[in-house]
């Protein structure tokens, strides 16, 4: 059985662009899941922080991460994913997690380009370059514990797909 394929780490690093073209290239689906919490409550992730606040969010996160865990099936998840226990050991136990590893200054650069691609509300309201220095500092060793690989998410994203497939080739071996 082919195990989910997990895609974490910061907003901008790349999850949904090559979730999506990994899907492509391997044959598998593909799920987001700040999508299907976006379908499965008909709210945007700002609207749902504003109503039940950062914890109802996770909380809804978690059901989403579950309900689309599936064999065959990549899986971009929310940047916050990492910051609750049993969603790191849930990722681990279920499949192979990929951490997409970019620079502050990178995720920054590209969130500035494309800001209204990006729903969430900034974490601390202070410039982006700024909060993402912050908010890899918090996470960077949370991602990094729990994947199974670390690819560089600072190559284009053909590369990066190439890398992927390249990696868990070898861990098949
Ligand atoms: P995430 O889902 O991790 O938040 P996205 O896939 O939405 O990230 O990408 C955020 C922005 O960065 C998008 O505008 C996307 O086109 C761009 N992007 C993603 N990956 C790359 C990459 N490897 N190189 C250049 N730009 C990228
Ligand atoms: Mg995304």
């Amino acid at each position: 059985m082919s195990l989910p394929l997990y895609l974490i780490g910061a907003r901008g690093c790349g999850k949904t662009t090559v979730g999506q073209a990994l899907a492509k290239a391997s044959g598998y689906a593909f799920s987001d899941t700040d999508r299907h919490l976006q379908q499965t409550t008909q709210r945007s992730v700002a609207d749902i922080v504003s109503a039940e606040g950062w914890e109802g969010f996770r909380q809804r996160e978690s059901l989403s991460l579950q309900a689309v865990t599936a064999p065959a099936t990549v899986i971009a998840t929310g940047g916050g994913m990492v910051l609750a226990a049993e969603n790191r050991k849930f990722m681990r136990e279920h499949g192979r997690v990929i951490y997409l590893k970019a620079e502050a200054r990178v995720l920054a650069a590209r969130l500035q380009a494309y800001p209204e691609q990006d729903q969430r509300p900034t974490l601390t309201g202070r410039p982006i370059a700024d909060e993402m220095v912050e908010v890899l500092a918090e996470r960077d060793a949370l991602y990094q514990q729990t994947a199974h690989y670390v690819i560089n998410a600072m190559q284009r994203p053909e590369k990066v797909v190439e890398d992927i497939i390249a990696m868990l080739a070898l861990a098949r071996a």
